[in-house]
């Protein structure tokens, strides 16, 4: 692909959990061994500028959820060459607190979310513990402040953020989940957040134990592959088998910061 609109992809890990594989499906794991969860932000860097999907959290939030903070975002993005406070373009994968926090981050972006995943944030189904359980109150509310201050631009489906950058709803997980295809000279790289936490979930057809709605889950899984160039360019959102998977940026970044629009490396 020799054209204008291919993007470099990064994933960055900011923070880790340590726990169970039984932990990570419903219905459990026959296997019940360690399965730990990494947590990433990914940079996507073309042309006009680079683009962040999801802001993580910071280590205030890591201490409350009691996971494990790595390196903080900002020095991640440093690490790459990217500076946070030039940063024009965010989305917004999903409003989990793993995924928007560091509200200051970014002062200068605009946001990228779905009509549904803010109305499900801010409506009935937040009257109900076990679909509030993953959204914390402050970060919705930086959020519709954002709205409040021109920041947030919505889109409903499909849509494009820049040429060969594309939004695509999947649901599931989050009412309003939303995936992201990315044009690259690989091809075309699907970063699917938390429509597939992990690899296995793909391969298998499991599903993680926070749900929204089983059956878009499923789905969405037959949509990301066909988003993307094969089932080897879907990366998942929380697996730290991705940082195993593909090189590092650059020498010294291992286990930190991966590149994803280059081959994989050889298993
Ligand atoms: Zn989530
Ligand atoms: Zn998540």
């Amino acid at each position: 692909m020799s054209d204008n609109n291919i993007h470099e992809v990064y994933a960055i890990r900011y923070a880790h959990h340590d726990r169970k594989s039984s932990e990570n499906f419903i219905g459990g794991d026959p296997h019940d061994v360690l399965q730990p969860l990494d947590y990433y932000v990914w940079a996507i860097v073309g042309k006009a500028g680079p683009i962040i999907l999801d802001t993580g959290f910071d280590p205030a939030m890591g201490k409350k959820r009691q996971r494990e903070m790595t390196k903080p975002l900002g020095e991640g993005l440093k690490a790459i060459g990217i500076d946070p406070q030039a940063v024009e373009t965010v989305i917004v994968s999903h409003m989990h607190y793993d995924h928007i926090g560091n509200y200051d981050l970014f002062p200068r972006a605009r946001y990228h979310l779905q009509d549904c995943e803010m109305a499900y944030a801010t409506g009935r189904c937040m009257c109900h513990q076990a679909l509030r359980l993953p959204f914390e109150a402050d970060d919705v509310v930086a959020m519709v402040r954002k709205v409040f201050d021109d920041r947030v631009t919505f889109h409903d489906g499909a849509d494009e953020i820049v040429p060969g950058v594309t939004v695509h709803h999947i649901g599931g997980h989050s009412k309003g989940l939303q995936s992201v295809r990315v044009k690259t000279r690989r091809g075309y790289v699907v970063l699917a957040a938390d429509a597939a936490h992990l690899y296995a979930h793909l391969t298998t057809g499991r599903i993680f134990p926070l749900t929204y709605n089983l059956g878009e889950v499923v789905e969405g899984y037959a949509t990301l592959k066909k988003l993307a160039s094969s089932a080897d360019h879907v990366v998942p959102g929380h697996d730290p088998l991705v940082l195993a998977h593909y090189p590092a940026a650059k020498p010294g970044l291992e286990g930190w910061v991966a590149r994803l629009d280059v081959e994989p490396k050889a298993s």
